[in-house]
């Protein structure tokens, strides 16, 4: 009989476990709880779209349109696309749902994307993001608030360190669009240096090009124009609010006036969180304000702004896996049923006051303990029965005494005995307590 293969893993996806899933786990969690801390609300959205919600407000130019999405046409005929960014998707959502009615919104989601992309260290195929975004606030202090909680997250990470924030303004439409007339007449002086990808850019974005990682095209994009040059009073009055509010926040930036965004709808702010611990794929975090997006899928002109960052990037850049929880193990050092259910009431207790907590009751009672022991638990409760039938127990740090303090466990502890035996700490009395054991018996 042939040998069955066994079926591989789509290439540039990834299964994640243990220390990986913990990392990634601890980004999403931070993010979700300092989104709160500056109000923004969560979403749940579809990871298929109708493809023209991404051909239409990306722009058919775009690498993600162009050459990165995963479409197919469903069985009823319908063009659909795996999602492979957020912002596209919620203007989708807020036009079709109503929410102008709630604007100003502050959004947040997280979530897996998909991109065709080469796979690398830090580039996947099915990769994942948290996003956050500001519908219909056009005033440089939406902008301000999404960098401040873009910068309190990161800190609040431990990766700020080697981390920077890259600034830069597109100016208004009308700056942007002189800007875009002058890299046009500049960038066709130059077309016999340009790659291909590039001469195809100039004809359908330029400002592409200066985006461009082609060796080729580095040269002439660095010496380009640059924006400064054709702002509006209204755009340089704009992007100095942003720096105001940025100095006044504490939050670091240095300006990059050749940062472009991939993406045709940008407008005025841009930015990037970039390190260099990730070799090539140094942008952790990206956005700015899209102005236009919302009127190229049918709506009214909103202006909104919001960024977006990978959370593999992020997780990538953790030093530890952030504080773990302290856990307890229960050790039933005799095989009986009174013992069991008294475990399994202390159990419950433990957990119900936020400690992951689990019975050990297998095995000789030294494999217990080695079991225990080998699990890490910062805490084992060992369950003995006196000669009396009363029952003992004990609490020991774990050999592996990664902390001081026993808080939640004495707590957990004695709610237990109040709760199941009616006594309060007072009526304890310790049977002996030496080498950090605690006897109780009641
Ligand atoms: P890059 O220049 O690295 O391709 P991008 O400009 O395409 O990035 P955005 O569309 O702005 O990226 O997405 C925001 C963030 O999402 C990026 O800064 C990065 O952290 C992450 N990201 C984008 N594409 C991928 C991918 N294929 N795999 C993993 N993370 C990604
Ligand atoms: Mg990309």
């Amino acid at each position: 009989m042939a040998k069955i293969q066994t079926p591989q893993p789509v290439r540039g996806t990834q299964d994640m476990f243990g220390e990986t899933e913990e990392r990634f786990a601890h980004v999403v969690a931070t993010f979700e709880r300092v989104r709160r801390l500056y109000g923004f609300k969560g979403l749940q959205l579809p990871v298929i779209e109708p493809t023209a919600v991404f051909s239409r407000s990306l722009g058919e130019a775009t690498d993600v349109v162009s050459k990165e999405m995963y479409s197919f046409e469903d069985r009823g005929g319908d063009s659909i696309t795996l999602r492979p960014e957020f912002t596209a998707g919620i203007a989708r959502a807020y036009l079709t749902n109503g929410w102008q009615q709630y604007a100003p919104m502050k959004l947040s989601v997280h979530g897996p994307l998909f991109r065709y992309e080469r796979p690398q260290k830090g580039r996947y195929r099915q990769f994942h993001q948290i996003d956050a975004e500001i519908i219909g606030a056009a005033e440089p202090a939406a902008d301000v608030e999404l960098l401040v909680m873009a910068d309190q997250l990161l800190k609040e990470l431990g990766i700020d360190d080697g981390v920077t924030l890259q600034l830069n303004t597109l100016g208004d439409t009308q700056s942007r669009d002189a800007w875009r007339a002058a890299l046009v007449s500049y960038f066709n002086d130059h077309r016999d240096v340009l790659s291909e990808d590039s001469l195809a850019r100039l004809e359908k974005n330029p400002l592409r090009i200066l985006d461009s990682k082609d060796p080729d095209d580095r040269g002439v994009a660095y010496a380009a124009p640059k924006i400064d040059d054709f702002l509006s009073a209204e755009a340089s009055d704009f992007f100095a609010a942003v720096t105001a509010g940025l100095d006044a926040a504490g939050v670091a930036w240095t300006r990059n006036a050749a940062l472009v965004r991939g993406l045709d709808y940008y407008r005025h702010t841009a930015f990037e969180f970039v390190t260099d611990r990730l070799g090539a794929q140094g942008t952790v975090l990206g956005g700015g304000r899209y102005d236009g997006l919302i009127e190229n899928l049918g709506g009214l002109a909103t202006p909104a702004v919001g960024w977006a960052a990978g959370i593999e990037r992020l997780a990538m850049l953790l030093n530890g896996v952030g504080k773990p929880l302290r856990t307890a193990s229960i050790v039933v050092e005799i095989d009986s049923d009174k013992l069991f259910s008294v475990a399994k009431q202390m159990e419950k207790r433990i957990r119900k006051e936020g400690m992951p907590c689990g019975i050990i009751s297998e095995g000789n009672p030294k494999k217990r303990f080695d079991r225990a022991k080998k699990l890490g638990t910062d805490y084992i409760l060992t369950l003995n029965e006196n000669a009396d039938g009363s029952f003992a127990f004990g609490v020991k740090r774990n050999v592996l005494d990664r902390y001081k303090t026993t808080g939640r466990l004495n707590v957990a502890l004695k709610f237990y005995l109040r709760d199941v035996f009616g006594v309060s700490p007072t009526d304890w009395r310790v049977v002996s307590h030496g080498g950090g054991t605690l006897k109780l018996d009641k």
